[in-house]
């Protein structure tokens, strides 16, 4: 194991060190091998986790078992900034463990089997633990509780006091190393709250998500397909014109012409704005941001898209996944796909790996084709939010 001097991605911020547990077994989930290899969709568990924490985090250290190891290797190879250590019999020493090989400002902790962590959880437990010393993923609880005692007889607990904890939990680093080191190792601690509770801090929680569930059972394999899920589509089109900015996805691209329109005319936005809208059947934005409208005069697409987000949050709805292609001749994206997928998924508050755009070109045909134009189209699956 190296243990690397690192600093965070722009060399001001307090270093962000993650600890992902992955040295359990699984059994409830009837596989003959660790959950977190299983493939969801096109990859494994443990690859999506790492595809959202590569994006949030400055170094990751997978904590696994060592049977796993040749596998995890492989797994952890296409990411960089990802380190292995061997775990420890139970999930209080494995943590420990993890911590002591990731030295960073701000430690955060996460089972390596809740695939369906965003960044924006992430990030939100890591700006309450800079702010308040630890930020705890977690959730109000759905189902009434009660506490059953020795006799038999079940007790209510208040249900708008209770919360379901989940991972990321989030730490300064030495507090909650200190704490680990010094725990009293008697106890079976559930979590890494309780560690730090005992050891006189007060845990913070933060708003988790329902869906950021921890894999279990064989049921919680199955495709998770719902009866809320809705598609939707949105085309658009714009003329090129010398003395515009060109803008797709809210970047602004170095080109001789730009996109002609009453906004910013950022055809892209356009497509998947109007996709969303379409899914959650509400207006499309000529209705919602008319041309004749002053307000809308210059404006930045990415200003619209934050109200069709408000808008998408207010009918009950999260984003699965968005996939677009911007149509052009001229100029050539493909260098600048990366930047543009990265700032829609930030203003769509899902993670990069949700938001695909590609580009083409139309062969030399048509308005598109000869250049006088770029097209724009995107489908989105938005889900029904538990409430
Ligand atoms: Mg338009």
């Amino acid at each position: 194991m190296r243990i690397r001097c690192m600093r965070s991605k722009d060399n001001i911020s307090p270093v962000r060190g993650a600890v992902i547990l992955c040295a359990g077994k699984g059994e409830r989930t009837g596989l003959s091998y660790n959950k977190v290899l299983h493939s969801i969709g096109v990859k494994t568990v443990l690859e999506t986790v790492l595809d959202v924490f590569c994006e949030t985090v400055d170094r990751i250290t997978v904590v696994a078992a060592e049977s796993d190891i040749a596998r995890i290797e492989q797994i952890t190879a296409q990411f960089p900034d990802v380190d292995i250590v061997i775990g420890g019999k139970t999930r209080f020493d494995s943590v420990r463990i993890g911590l002591e090989n990731t030295p960073c400002d701000i430690a955060v902790i996460h089972d390596g089997a809740r695939p369906f962590v965003t960044q924006d959880i992430i990030e939100r437990s890591i700006d309450s633990a800079i702010k308040f010393g630890s930020g705890i993923a977690a959730v109000k609880s759905i189902d009434t509780v009660k506490r059953v005692g020795a006799d038999g007889k079940a007790v209510s607990l208040p249900r708008d006091e209770l919360y379901n904890v989940q991972t990321p939990q989030t730490f300064k680093y030495d507090e909650i190393l200190s704490a680990y080191r010094n725990a009293c190792t008697d106890i079976n601690f559930t979590d890494d709250a309780e560690v730090y509770e005992r050891a006189g801090f007060s845990p913070r929680l933060i708003d988790g998500d329902y869906s950021n569930i921890k894999i279990t059972t064989a049921q919680d394999l199955l495709p998770r397909t719902t009866r809320d899920s809705r598609i939707g589509v949105g085309y658009d089109v714009h003329k090129l014109v010398e003395g515009r900015a060109l803008i797709l996805g809210g970047v602004n691209i170095p080109y001789e012409k730009g996109l002609l329109g009453h906004s910013d005319a950022d055809v892209l936005t356009h497509a998947v704005m109007d996709a969303l809208l379409s899914a959650v059947d509400l207006p499309d934005i000529g209705v919602l941001f008319p041309d004749t409208d002053e307000r809308y005069l210059g404006i930045s697409s990415m200003k619209l898209l934050s109200e069709v987000m408000n808008r998408l949050r207010s009918a009950g709805y999260t984003i699965n996944n968005v996939s677009a292609v911007v149509i052009a001749e001229r100029p050539k994206l493909c260098g600048i796909i990366p930047e543009i997928r990265k700032n829609l998924a930030s203003a769509l508050g899902i993670n990069t790996s949700a938001v695909n755009v590609s580009a083409t070109t139309a062969e030399g045909l048509g308005i598109v084709g000869n250049g006088a134009a770029i097209a724009a189209s995107a489908s989105c699956i938005l889900t029904g939010v538990i409430k």
